[in-house]
């Protein structure tokens, strides 16, 4: 058993739902057992679920962080750009100059960003909905295409099939194609996956389906095979990467470079760093399911980080993080949508909610990860979630999750 310590100094980097969710449920529970700084560069939450609305030129209501967080946490802006976890140091960039902030424990929550790397031209030729400047760069130039341009959206995972809907909802004279390298809604049920065709083709969006982009230049898209795609506007939503501040910091990573943590969400190299949201690389759990880059597992994530870091307060063995999933809830333009059911190891059900009401049920999933922050400051320890069940015996036995979650995060 570990060994109790006292007050403690707890650094949250990274002010999203994750990082935002987790200092408030820490604060609250630890009380005078830890101060918790939450150490994030901008003043309002981002929501990236509604950065494909953003990026179509749509209202998005703000929240201010240290309005949700409370007064139990210590907000500070800046940017983390260095982790000492030996000397309980995080090394920060504040207007301009460099200061240090002392640990005990650091829980990371700094999100993902655009994967731009993994093509050549996509930094020069592509806009993205990685954050809210670039969303709204997208929508400063989608205003400027004129009727019966190009968009190519590459990347027909949920945020690229998003992105398309709504851009072709809301510039409808356009001509939007949406590339993956696999099947459009591949992790949908047959009726699902019915469904989310007749939809995009009610949008007028055309299908490129089994090509991968092999580079983007001022006006092309060119295909792996050699052809070439003429763009307009070429939007990448093809996956999404680990801050540079992980590998950096020279933290254990996976293979895609996100900080590599324990079924408790501890770094596997330093006991005093934990990881939660799309920046951890969360093993699989129990029941089968893989952990996807989305807020649905997100949030809970950083409600577990928080017990994590409770737990080693109090001198108590972490547990693991179990969780289940429940849909895959898409918006398909305003006024539209599909919510693909699945089980708690995310494997797609026959159940599927389309149209009107399936865009009611997202806007209510969309609205929700604020309120929840709010909630989980008034009564600390109130968020749950579903549990993942237990591993069949065949999983236990193969240890894989869903066939189509392989390298497949919410892209
Ligand atoms: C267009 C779009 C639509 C989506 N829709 C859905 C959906 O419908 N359902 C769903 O479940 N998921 C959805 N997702 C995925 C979901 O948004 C992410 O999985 C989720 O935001 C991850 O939460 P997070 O807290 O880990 O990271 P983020 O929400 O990215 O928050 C990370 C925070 O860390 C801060 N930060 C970064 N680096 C540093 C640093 N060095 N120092 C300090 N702070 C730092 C950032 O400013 C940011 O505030 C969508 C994503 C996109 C892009």
């Amino acid at each position: 058993m570990a060994q109790r310590i006292d007050k403690q100094q707890v650094l949250i980097v990274g002010g999203g739902y994750a990082g935002a969710l987790a200092a408030v449920r820490l604060a609250g529970k630890a009380k005078d057992r830890a101060a918790v700084t939450l150490l994030e560069p901008r003043t309002e939450l981002v929501q990236r679920l509604r950065l494909h609305q953003l990026a179509t030129g749509q209202k998005v209501r703000a929240y201010d962080i240290a309005a949700l967080t409370g007064k139990r946490v210590t907000n500070v802006r800046g940017t983390a750009v260095a982790i000492d976890p030996g000397r309980g140091r995080a090394a920060v960039a504040q207007d301009g100059r460099l200061t240090e902030i002392p640990f005990d424990q650091v829980l990371l929550a700094a999100g993902s960003g655009d994967d731009l790397d993994s093509v050549p031209g996509l930094r020069e030729n592509t806009h993205t909905l990685g954050d809210p400047p670039a969303a709204e760069r997208l929508w400063g130039a989608l205003r400027e295409l004129t009727e019966g341009s190009r968009v190519v959206v590459c990347g027909g995972g949920f945020t690229g099939i998003e992105a398309a809907s709504e851009i072709a909802c809301r510039r409808p004279e356009l001509r939007v194609s949406l590339l993956t390298a696999g099947r459009l809604g591949a992790p949908f049920s047959e009726r699902g996956r019915e469904q989310l065709e007749k939809r995009l083709a009610k949008r007028g969006i055309e299908p490129i389906e089994g090509e991968r982009v092999g580079a983007v230049e001022p006006g092309r898209v060119t295909l792996v095979g050699g052809t070439d795609l003429e763009a307009d506007l070429v939007v990448w939503c093809g996956g999404f990467a680990a801050p540079p501040l992980i590998r950096d910091s020279g933290l254990p990573v996976d293979s895609r470079g996100l900080l590599a943590v324990d079924g408790s969400l501890r770094s596997v190299g330093h006991a005093n760093v934990i990881g939660a949201g799309d920046v951890a690389a969360i093993p699989d759990f129990p029941g089968g399911a893989r952990y996807r880059m989305t807020c649905q597992a997100g949030m809970p994530s950083g409600a577990h980080a928080a017990d994590t870091v409770l737990a080693a307060i109090k001198g108590e063995d972490p547990k693991p993080f179990d969780f289940g999933y429940i849909h895959i809830p898409l918006s398909l333009g305003r006024g539209d949508g599909l919510i693909q059911f699945v089980d708690r190891a995310d494997r797609p059900k026959d159940k599927v909610l389309v149209g009107r009401r399936a865009a009611v049920y997202k806007e209510i999933v969309t609205r929700s990860p604020a309120p929840s922050i709010a909630w989980e400051r008034r009564l600390p320890g109130m968020l749950r979630w579903p549990s993942g069940g237990k591993a069949s015996a065949a999983q236990a036995e193969t240890a894989t999750g869903p066939a189509w979650a392989d390298g497949a995060d919410r892209d």
